[in-house]
């Protein structure tokens, strides 16, 4: 007390803020913060809390809201003083609390974070990582006045500060009381400095309340409480955070209403998932699969687009380490109870609870998806059809999540010969007793793919072969070689064993032999191999890449993305009893033979999707064999 008495007239603060504070308050003045935005979005979030605090203890204790139940924020400027004031009816500080709150560091994030700034190297990078909520004021004030009555005290006390180096504490005048709204809560005045001159205009408090603070449920008005008593202004916000209601009191047209206004779409969700985490990790969320896919999926930024909050205060809605890039479709909310709210979203990314976050989330959009193909097999395939392609990049790249992804995976197959999805699980269980791999064809379309020659010996012996036709598939397949220990194996690479039975490898006979001898003295420069073919049983030849080859259509798209200089030379496959090779098996060595073995090749390779080798020579080879033939 006689401490008080002696300072009051002097210029030191009558009490001294905690090393920790001041080194603080010197970063933040320091600008630290690149979007100044941010204070306002801590001091509503403050007067929420307080809010949220009373509504709470309130259950407990009816009486402390008995004057006003109707909890509210109120956000005015004053242009003469250059000011804008910040004002709850929520719980209140009492003395202790002004001084313990506002004047050390006592709440756990920033006092870890001072804790690990001590020897950190690079602050400004570490302080990213937690929030200093209260002391941002000074990003755009040069004194903070804070008026405070707590709901079941009869005292009111009012801190000041500059933010230098101290503040000072005294009773609440009449004229402090009057700017409470009601018997109780907080005022803060600050003192804005000329950085901070757009806090003076209405419409920039609006767009920042509109922005970060929509779904703060308690109502921000931006007038003072006895304006908002005579009935003028509406709340800035809506005042309702839906995904913190429970399910069964939201209509599906709500849903779809909250999911036009964050996605400014005009389809509607394809699936709605609503539900809460709660135990090592807690949050809500509230996510919603699009019916249609966005234009700009493939966008080279994989940009996610689900919002952060945290304790129902906006946050981000650009963090990368959210959602996976392939789950970038998914729109919508999580709001995290465990996190600080965060002043740097560079950083937050890295947050190990971001990444349980994510991991939560992915597996549930996954089983929710895995739900979805059983409830709803068409809404399922029309979601299938938007986003598969997206999904399957992270077979590639999330190794934890790839049991998951391949369930929900839906491939065309030569089963229903490419006119209906199958999935691994219905191609396993089809299997032959003794197949092990799960054969596939990749390549443009189906309908081309439909007709190629390496598929006849598959089909011949009821193997079943999956199409990929998605440009991904060649990529995740470097990564992804096994689903439940059957190996991918593509019917256009290497030698494939398609006799499960006791497979004894026919010996080729003189005849054959010398054939294969005379091709490969005509293609040697061409073909690094020239066999006979297990796969074919209608077409006389086809290519395939060699067993220690990138795959054939692998390497035309690794080529289009210029991930793959190299070429290896394919094996030509030959169809020892068609008559076209029986014929050509006749020729004598010579310029007949030599057509004819270089017109099997250019067939091969036109088959294959790739141009034929040189298109003048071709030319003139087939006019001649269609002169003779005709
Ligand atoms: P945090 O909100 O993360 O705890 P802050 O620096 O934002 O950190 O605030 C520090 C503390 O000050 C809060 O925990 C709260 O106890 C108190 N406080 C701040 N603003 C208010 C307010 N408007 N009403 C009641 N208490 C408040
Ligand atoms: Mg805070």
């Amino acid at each position: 007390m006689t401490q008080t008495a002696k300072n009051t007239d002097s210029d030191q603060p009558q009490h001294s803020f905690g090393a920790d504070v001041s080194r603080l308050l010197n970063i933040v003045a320091n600008a630290l913060y690149t979007n100044h935005d941010v204070f306002l979005r801590e001091l509503i979030s403050n007067a929420s809390d307080a809010c949220d605090r009373l509504r709470y203890a309130a259950i407990q204790q009816p009486d402390l809201v008995e004057d006003n139940n109707n909890f509210r924020i109120h956000i005015y400027k004053n242009t003469d003083k250059r000011t804008l004031t910040i004002v709850d009816n929520g719980i209140g500080m009492d003395k202790a609390e002004l001084m313990d709150n506002l004047g050390t560091i006592a709440k756990s994030g920033t006092a870890k974070l001072m804790e690990q700034m001590k020897d950190a190297k690079d602050p400004l990078k570490l302080i990213g990582q937690f929030g200093v909520g209260f002391y941002a004021s000074y990003m755009v004030a040069s004194h903070v006045t804070v008026a405070s009555k707590k709901a079941d005290s009869n005292e009111a006390w009012v801190w000041s500060s500059d933010g230098a180096s101290g503040y000072d504490i005294r009773e609440a005048s009449n004229d402090d009381l009057d700017m409470l709204d009601g018997a109780r809560g907080t005022v803060i005045i600050l003192d804005i400095k000329d950085e901070g001159s757009e806090f003076l205009i209405d419409e920039k408090i609006r767009q920042t309340v509109e922005e970060y603070s929509d779904h703060i449920d308690f109502k921000i008005f931006n007038n003072t409480p006895e304006e908002t008593d005579k009935g003028e202004g509406k709340p800035l916000n809506k005042a309702s955070a839906i995904w913190t209601r429970n399910k069964s009191d939201i209509t599906k047209e709500q849903y779809e209403e909250f999911y036009r206004h964050i996605t400014h779409g005009m389809d509607e969700p394809l699936l709605t998932s609503h539900w809460k985490a709660e135990g090592v990790i807690e949050f809500s969320s509230l996510l919603f699969i699009p019916t249609l896919r966005p234009w700009d999926l493939y966008d080279p930024s994989r940009q996610n687009m689900v919002k952060l909050y945290v304790r129902r205060v906006f946050i981000s809605d650009k963090l990368d380490g959210l959602m996976y890039p392939w789950l970038r479709f998914v729109r919508g909310v999580i709001d995290s109870q465990d996190l600080p709210l965060n002043i740097s979203r560079e950083t937050l990314q890295y947050n190990p609870i971001i990444a349980k976050i994510r991991t939560a989330v992915t597996k549930r959009v996954l089983s929710d998806l895995d739900k979805l193909s059983r409830d709803d097999y068409p809404g399922f395939i029309t979601f299938w059809g938007q986003f598969g392609a997206a999904i399957k990049e992270g077979l590639y790249d999330a190794d934890a999540h790839r049991e998951d992804i391949f369930k929900i995976c839906r491939f065309y197959s030569t089963h229903e010969d490419g006119e209906k999805f199958t999935s691994l699980d219905q191609y396993i269980e089809r299997m032959q007793d003794d197949q092990n791999e799960i054969y596939y064809i990749s390549g443009e379309n189906v309908a081309s793919l439909k007709n190629s020659p390496q598929l006849e010996g598959f089909r011949s012996r009821g193997l079943e072969v999956l199409f990929f036709t998605d440009t991904i598939d060649d990529f995740w397949l470097q990564n992804a070689q096994q689903y439940k220990g059957k190996t991918f194996k593509s019917v256009t690479h290497g030698n494939v064993k398609i006799d499960h039975s006791e497979e004894t490898d026919e010996k080729p006979t003189s005849d054959q032999t010398s054939l294969i001898e005379k091709l490969r003295s005509v293609l040697e420069d061409d073909v690094s191999d020239i066999r006979i073919s297990k796969r074919l049983t209608d077409s006389p030849v086809c290519l395939v890449a060699p067993e220690d080859g990138v795959d054939m259509n692998m390497e035309r798209v690794l080529k289009i993305h210029q991930k793959y200089a190299g070429g290896s030379k394919p094996v030509l496959e030959i169809n020892a009893t068609h008559p076209l090779i029986i014929k050509v098996g006749d020729i004598d060595a010579g310029a007949d033979f030599d057509d004819a073995a270089l017109m099997l090749l250019d067939q091969a390779r036109v088959i294959q999707g790739l141009p034929v080798k040189d298109p003048g020579s071709f030319t003139k080879r087939l006019t001649k064999f269609m002169e003779k033939g005709l």
